[in-house]
């Protein structure tokens, strides 16, 4: 039998090259995961991040940390993590603006469901309208029909187009017919420091950026945006018992890794949200922050998939009937 050696050595070069691929499977996670959040640290998604990651680093015995990519309401971290080697050792937390970015932004460097593989959905957080300590409305009525009044002069902070405070922003501005002075921040972390300095108004955001401030009354809240109250903050209405019928937004958090990571690596990723959402700490600390995690049956890359698609359709006919955009 002839047995040509230069096919002999491609064989063997390929059973190399798949061997080390199992290996390094079998043994993932084998450094430092990063964990990229698209926002600025400090804020609401860094908040939840933070927590998860601290667990997943016990589960996978390796840490896991947070890397801050803000900018353009999430859109310079996704497309980054597009890019990233997809091994496992890179993943991203982002939220609802995974599902509007596809509509609102003209030009992507990725697709929001084609570049990212799906790890699981992790918690649904309600958001709060507020202000700071010393502007003039006292009730949620009252806050709208001041800005209706002082329309040229009111400064609304949010995260960038593409974030959950200017989706939320934008539909109370189109609830009220009222438009006014946008001020983007690399996150809500940083919106929140100028509204605690009176440099900025007003703001919607999420309730793990905005409790705490609340509670020890250094901002004014006016609403919480679910259907049913918040547990945490029991006396502030929901902006449809306050007088905005039907105005309703939830946040909710993703983890995903980018196209192409193998299977096995998300797998034990997917687990290892799924025991941090069972935490006793992170179950503690979301509640005092107005959240809780999803149930393990959202916390998998299946539900993630279906959820983001179903959110892409959902939010895309309200964003072109907005007619808002960006480059
Ligand atoms: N809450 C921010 C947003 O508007 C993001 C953040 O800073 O976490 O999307």
């Amino acid at each position: 039998m002839h047995v040509n050696i230069k096919s002999l050595r491609f064989v063997a070069g390929l059973a190399l090259v798949a061997s080390t691929f199992a290996h390094a499977q079998a043994t993932f996670p084998n450094k430092t995961i990063t964990m990229i959040v698209p926002f600025a640290a400090g804020g609401p998604t860094d908040t939840v991040a933070r927590l998860v990651a601290q667990s997943m680093s016990k589960t996978l015995n390796q840490q896991v940390i947070v890397e801050n990519v803000g900018g353009a309401g999430g859109t310079i971290g996704a497309a980054r993590v597009a890019k990233a080697e997809p091994d496992g050792h890179t993943v991203f937390l982002h939220h609802i603006g995974q599902s509007t970015a596809p509509t609102l932004y003209r030009k992507l460097s990725y697709n929001a469901i084609d570049s990212f593989e799906p790890i699981g959905l992790v918690t649904d957080v309600p958001m709060t309208i507020v202000a700071r300590k010393d502007f003039p409305a006292k009730d949620f009525k009252e806050l709208i029909s001041y800005i209706k009044a002082n329309k040229n002069k009111v400064s609304y902070a949010n995260a960038g187009v593409g974030s959950a405070s200017h989706l939320c922003g934008m539909l109370f501005q189109s609830a009220i017919d009222t438009e006014v002075t946008t001020v983007p921040y690399k996150g809500t972390g940083p919106a929140m420091n100028d509204l605690l300095g009176g440099q900025v108004d007003f703001m919607c955001d999420q309730t793990t950026n905005t409790t705490s401030q609340i509670k020890s009354g250094k901002i004014k809240a006016y609403a919480v945006t679910t259907k049913s109250k918040v547990p945490s903050l029991p006396d502030l209405p929901t902006a449809n018992e306050a007088g905005l019928p039907n105005f309703e937004i939830a946040v909710w958090h993703g983890m995903y890794a980018p196209k192409g990571t193998p299977k096995p690596a998300i797998d034990k990723l997917a687990n290892a949200l799924q025991i941090a959402l069972k935490d006793s700490t992170v179950k503690q600390r979301f509640a005092e922050l107005g959240t809780e995690p999803v149930a393990e049956n959202r916390a998998t890359p299946e539900a993630l998939r279906s959820h983001l698609k179903a959110e892409i359709d959902k939010w895309s006919p309200i964003i072109k009937k907005a007619g808002v955009y960006a480059d």
